[in-house]
């Protein structure tokens, strides 16, 4: 307890983040989002710390690197943002080793402090034996415990699939027969002659998807849930994919196959054949999002310039914008990294701190509008709160009532209504001032700064409104700002 007593002086007016945790998924949870919050913020306020942000993530623990927002807080504290982490259970930091491994090498090598409310374990360098195995014990169980019934759930439903339950409708070619609790796939000989054929025909190798689509139409094969009969290639895909067809069918909440009792329509060997050509057929080229398509233009004719993706010697992949226009005498092309280097000296010009104040006021004043507002209700609440406590003891005075358990119901019933105000109006205020300080620092920047940040769909935005003119001669950018952005740029 004196260690502990130690620790926790370390710990007076530090700042902290606070880390919660749900999964959907495991069927071991008891304690809500908002039970861990209470949990956190009781403790910090103990400790009088400063919350940097809360973070409350509906994610599984079991992998590791899974979770966006416990990744995001690692990266925070790496950076230095806080120097406690606070979570309300072990087993909410983590459930995998690898995971809470990186809480551990932050305490062990940047002199975080880890805190774990409910276990009343504070982790601060050294770590100590008993601390690593009471630690390693807790990780063990729960994750053991996860596992452990999930295995559970899978053998119900693999146990309820054996015995023929199939929740779903059989694929085209078969229908449903029987009882809603026994179905049982049975063949439809018209659509089972399709599906067939369909296989047959693209063992051969002759066709490819649309090619085959057409071709069962044109030898009398008809889809009869299409108007067009002509059954659309995705369909004709998941046909040739599905082992369903060879008489087994794929338990997809366990991902295994199984023996079905339905008859095969067509041979595995068959299936095999077919899976062989749809691996080998060529794949649709990858899609790229090109930064700066629709937006560059061509400085010699104005047309616009057209992305490229081309492979050097070395293997690696470069992007490059050409111009297009069969009629331009130029033919201009530039590589996206000269455009990318060229936009970064223009967008360095930008001081956002050069925005008017006017401006910059109604923007911070929007974007603390929401928060501003919570806590005015809370405030509000406050005192709705205390007029009802004082209602109460008017009427217990009035009346005479000296039943104790009647007036801690009666308080308990207030309590319950409005919940612990005083910790939910400390986090509002503490949010408010990280907003506040998050905007201030965003307008110290460039707007290179803030745009290195967003990602592709937004940095086009951000473009096409900023920019007059976005044209390229083959050697440079050539970039003008709109007026309203010439005014607030300095070389
Ligand atoms: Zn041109």
């Amino acid at each position: 307890m004196n260690q502990n007593n130690n620790k926790l002086n370390n710990i007076k007016n530090a700042t902290c983040i606070i880390y919660c945790r749900v999964s959907s998924k495991e069927q071991t949870e008891n304690t809500s989002l908002n039970d861990q919050e209470i949990l956190c913020i009781n403790f910090a306020k103990k400790c009088n710390m400063n919350i940097e942000s809360i973070y409350k993530e509906d994610g599984s623990a079991m992998k590791p690197e899974t979770r966006p927002m416990f990744n995001e807080v690692i990266k925070k504290l790496k950076n230095g943002v806080a120097d406690v982490a606070i979570f309300a259970f072990i087993d909410r930091m983590s459930r995998n080793p690898i995971d809470a491994y990186k809480i551990l090498q932050l305490v062990q090598e940047e002199g975080l402090t880890a805190v774990f409310v409910q276990e009343n374990l504070i982790l601060q360098t050294p770590i100590r034996a008993h601390e690593m195995l009471m630690l390693d014990t807790i990780l063990g169980v729960s994750n053991y415990r996860v596992r452990q019934d999930n295995e559970k759930c899978k053998a119900g439903i693999l146990a309820k699939a054996l015995k023929g339950f199939r929740p779903c409708r059989p694929p085209y070619g078969y229908e449903n027969d029987g009882p809603r609790d026994k179905r049982t796939a049975v063949i439809n000989e018209k659509r089972a002659n399709f599906v067939k054929k369909a296989f047959e025909l693209y063992a051969t190798g002759n066709y490819t998807i649309s090619e085959l689509a057409n071709e069962l139409y044109r030898q009398g094969f008809m889809y009869e849930l299409q108007e067009s009969q002509i059954i659309p290639k995705q369909s004709l895909i998941s046909i040739l994919k599905n082992p369903f067809y060879t008489g087994k069918y794929h338990i997809k909440q366990v991902d295994e196959y199984k023996a079905g009792n339905h008859k095969p329509i067509i041979t595995e060997e068959l299936f095999e054949k077919v899976q062989n050509f749809l691996d080998s057929a060529p794949k649709a080229p990858r899609k790229y999002n090109f930064k700066y398509s629709k937006l560059l233009t061509c400085i010699t004719c104005g047309h616009c310039m057209t992305a490229d993706v081309k492979k050097k010697h070395n293997g690696k992949q470069y992007v490059y914008y050409r111009c297009t226009n069969p009629k331009c005498n130029d033919r201009v092309c530039i590589s996206e990294t000269i455009l990318d280097n060229d936009l970064k000296t223009y967008l360095k010009e930008i001081r956002l701190g050069l925005i008017p104040n006017k401006i910059v006021k109604n923007v911070l004043k929007n974007e603390l509008y929401s928060h501003t507002q919570k806590l005015a209700i809370l405030k509000r609440s406050k005192s709705h709160k205390y007029n009802a406590e004082r209602q109460a003891w008017e009427d217990i005075t009035r009346k005479n009532i000296t039943d104790e358990q009647y007036i801690r119901g009666k308080l308990a019933n207030i309590n319950e209504k409005y919940g612990d105000l005083d910790s939910k109006i400390y986090v509002a205020e503490k949010q408010l001032e990280t907003v506040n300080a998050k905007v201030s620092e965003a307008f110290e920047n460039s707007l290179y700064d803030v745009f290195e940040s967003f990602d592709t769909i937004t940095k086009q935005k951000i473009l096409s409104l900023v920019s007059n003119v976005f044209k390229s001669d083959g050697n440079r950018l050539k970039m003008t700002f709109k007026s309203a952005f010439r005014k607030i740029r300095k070389r």
